[in-house]
């Protein structure tokens, strides 16, 4: 049933979801056929701990989605031949500095992140936003679908202390192959099994044995103060056909600090199912909540991971967040997998297994860490 379902199916017909238009608010009049009444979308001013499944329903689970939340804005894109457009972003931390992370198709080019309007805490119909704009474009990838923004200037007193800084945990690992030749590594620094280690994908240039972890010295980016930091590896901690977990000695204050985070997500339980929220500006109108299920979760060459979910999302949703809670994901410690959202269409009970409890079907890539 799966099988033919799938087979009338296919996410390459999933739409952009921008808006054209801004409403004000998704009330009975906002025509839709996507998700007609907008039922299910709860405005994010209203989004209280009782809205999520028993199952899920915890007070660090919500404050890790009210912290999310707040970081997703509003963007009104003024294109080069007038034409306005309206997506949402998500702000992110790299290497010390806040961005806005939206799609390619929402923000594709320099001109067109200078004449984007950024909006914080447009929260409800009665919310007053903080508005700012972004000076232009950081880096843009029209294959992965994903532009990061430079903002003019951050709200103050916007909260991002508890943000992960996604530029701070990627170590260069330097170490010699099986044949004896020097070699270095791309890893990331994370937490597994409450034990603070480097993973690192397993590749067919070296098979790690302890002698060889014990000759490797990892190596972080270069951060504001200039200092590097450094490490030795100590022993392999875990490894399977995709991953190998190395253990630090030292482990550096930065990584811990960073790492510390996400604390409230090490003892999670990664038996539980993935629960997709979406936090987004539907329609380009007030922030809106949803919570779906997760259709499947797959690893595509050129969009990564990618997450097919039926939390409903409208135009204006392109580049809000899609926060997976409970992927069994052990990658710096986090069990809440964010994505962004991309694209999404209408569908009738086309999937059955998992049964979904609306009919959309969306999709999401993973991107950045919140
Ligand atoms: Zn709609």
């Amino acid at each position: 049933m799966e099988d033919q379902a799938h087979k009338q199916f296919s996410v390459y017909d999933l739409q952009a979801e921008i808006a054209t238009e801004a409403v004000p608010s998704l009330g009975d009049g906002v025509p839709c056929d996507k998700n007609p009444g907008h039922h299910n979308f709860i405005p994010y001013d209203e989004f209280e701990l009782h809205h999520l499944p028993e199952h899920y329903r915890t007070e660090k689970l919500y404050r890790y989605l009210k912290d999310i939340g707040n970081s997703v804005v509003r963007l009104t894109v003024t294109c080069e031949d007038g034409s306005m457009r309206f997506g949402s972003g998500i702000v992110m931390k790299y290497r010390g500095k806040l961005y806005i992370y939206t799609n390619n198709h929402v923000v594709e080019t320099d001109q067109q992140a200078k004449n984007c309007l950024v909006e914080f805490y447009y929260d409800g119909e009665e919310s007053f936003p903080i508005q700012t704009r972004a000076s232009g474009l950081m880096h843009t990838f029209a294959d992965t679908d994903k532009s990061m923004l430079i903002l003019q200037k951050i709200p103050s007193g916007f909260q991002h202390d508890f943000m992960p800084d996604s530029g701070r945990c990627r170590a260069v690992i330097k170490t010699k192959t099986n044949d004896g030749t020097e070699t270095s590594v791309r890893g990331l620094a994370c937490v597994h099994n409450n034990i603070f280690s480097i993973v690192l994908r397993q590749s067919s240039e070296i098979s790690w044995t302890e002698e060889l972890v014990k000759e490797a010295s990892i190596y972080f980016r270069e951060f504001d103060d200039g200092e590097r930091i450094y490490a030795k590896c100590s022993s392999i901690l875990e490894a399977d056909t995709d991953r190998v977990y190395l253990t630090l000695d030292p482990v550096p204050d930065m990584i811990k600090a960073e790492l510390e985070k996400e604390q409230h997500f090490w003892d999670f339980d990664e038996q539980k199912l993935a629960l997709p929220i979406a936090i987004t500006h539907p329609h380009g109108g007030p922030k809106m909540v949803t919570i779906g299920q997760k259709i499947i979760v797959e690893k595509k060459e050129d969009e990564g991971v990618v997450l097919q979910h039926s939390a409903p999302t409208c135009g204006g949703s392109s580049g809000g967040a899609v926060i997976a809670v409970g992927e069994d994901n052990r990658v710096r410690g986090l069990y809440a997998y964010s994505y962004l959202h991309c694209k999404g269409k209408k569908v009738t009970k086309l999937v059955s297994n998992p049964k979904t409890d609306s009919d959309n079907y969306n999709t999401s890539s993973l991107s950045i860490w919140l």
